[in-house]
């Protein structure tokens, strides 16, 4: 077993990976990492581009693990069970708490990034969507990818290369990611999930290769009902009624299930505030403790509605694209090209549609399904940008 064994159908950023830890092993006889120069080998500053779904945070937390096990990246020892629960003394995960990185959590990052490792050969930092930089924070973040502590790695995620600033980027070796076949999806699925091959291929193809996804469609029942709901969108808008009730469940489906995920995360935050400043016990300074722990809540809290705001953001974007996938199909079946369809499990839908329709009108829907995405990253009403885009799709 491996760390990189969760990485479905990209085995050329899997060899360079594998190659760079290689490089640092004691065994090699190396701990130092060579010139960043070098095609290949270990540098300080790597960065996981590739589209959503791809993998890049799951690709720089297995290469983080494999840096930080004794063993390259077993998988099993303690070490990597410790990267897995984001409880590693030398693994920094970093999160945008709200829609972006600030200035002040970027230098603080800085600071304790510099420090050297408390156990291992490397102090890893990951950086996940580091396009959420402000320009200050990337600022900070290039001074220390300049300058970086001798045995501090700094791994980098975005969509592309291009999200960040040049000065960054180029001083990073950059991995390339793909979006999975599905076939390699459904494999992963199938041998590490104990998932039935076939439903794990349909579950793959759904997720349009987003593993995470594809494992939430097979296991969780709810995230299945979401996926129905949002695709009955193009087969029940007939009339301006419709339309407005397909926005709104539309909305609502998106806004349930970024209610769940922020639910998981939020509570066992607070509670491990609470044991941090010792809720429940007495004694002398208890009530200043208390005192101090009201601010922290409420800077937690503050944080914690910040996040949702991006989770619902997030989510409501997922079952865009899930739309636009469909659309895409029924352009396909239009055309005649020969492709995998996304949504073969609704190829009656899919069927109908193309045939009562003209290609014209798919791609102006598709063309009105980005429109609403774009909206929404520029902050207009969710459910305002939901209703043009469900009127659009009536008038075909
Ligand atoms: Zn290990």
């Amino acid at each position: 077993m491996s760390v990189f064994d969760e990485l479905a159908g990209q085995e050329a950023v899997v060899a360079q990976l594998r190659n760079a830890v290689a490089g640092t092993l004691p065994a090699s006889g190396g701990t130092a990492p060579q010139p960043s120069g070098k095609r290949h080998g270990m540098t300080h500053a790597w960065l996981f581009t590739g589209p959503p779904g791809s993998g890049r945070s799951v690709a720089a937390r297995a290469f983080a693990s494999a840096l930080l096990c004794p063993f390259g990246g077993c998988g099993e020892c303690a070490s990597c069970r410790q990267v897995r629960a984001g409880t590693h003394a030398d693994l920094l995960l970093v999160r945008p708490d709200g829609l972006s990185y600030g200035v002040k959590q970027t230098r603080d990052l800085v600071l304790r990034a510099a420090g050297a490792p408390s156990g291992g050969r490397w102090r890893v930092v990951l950086f996940e969507d580091a396009d959420r930089c402000t320009e200050a924070a990337a600022n900070a973040l290039l001074k220390a990818i300049e300058e970086p502590a001798p045995r501090t790695v700094w791994l980098l995620c975005a969509p592309s290369a291009e999200d960040l600033v040049t000065t960054i980027r180029s001083r990073c070796r950059v991995m390339t990611l793909r979006v999975p076949p599905s076939e390699a999806v459904a494999s992963v699925l199938a041998e590490r999930d104990g998932i039935e091959y076939e439903r794990a291929l349909a579950c793959a193809r759904a997720a349009q290769g987003h593993i995470g996804w594809a494992r939430r469609l097979a296991l969780d029942p709810a995230a299945a009902a979401r996926r129905e709901a949002v695709l009955k969108v193009p087969v029940q808008t007939s009339s301006l009624g419709s339309a407005l009730a397909a926005a709104a469940a539309l909305v609502k489906t998106a806004e349930d299930e970024a209610k769940t995920v922020t639910e998981e995360l939020d509570e066992p935050e607070r509670e491990a505030l609470r044991q941090a400043f010792g809720e429940g016990s007495t004694g002398k300074g208890v009530a200043k403790a208390m005192r101090g722990m009201a601010g922290a809540m409420k800077d937690l809290e503050d944080r914690q509605k910040s996040r949702a705001t991006r989770v619902k953001r997030d989510t409501l974007d997922g079952a865009l694209l899930e739309l636009a996938a469909f659309y895409r199909d029924v352009l396909m079946l239009q055309v005649g090209a020969e492709v995998e369809l996304a949504n073969s499990d609704h190829v009656d839908d899919l069927r109908r549609l193309a045939q009562g329709t003209t290609p014209e009108s798919t791609l102006r829907r598709i063309q009105a399904v980005m429109r609403c995405r774009e909206r929404v990253t520029a902050n207009v009403a969710p459910l305002l940008a939901a209703e043009e885009l469900t009127i659009s799709l009536v008038r075909g």
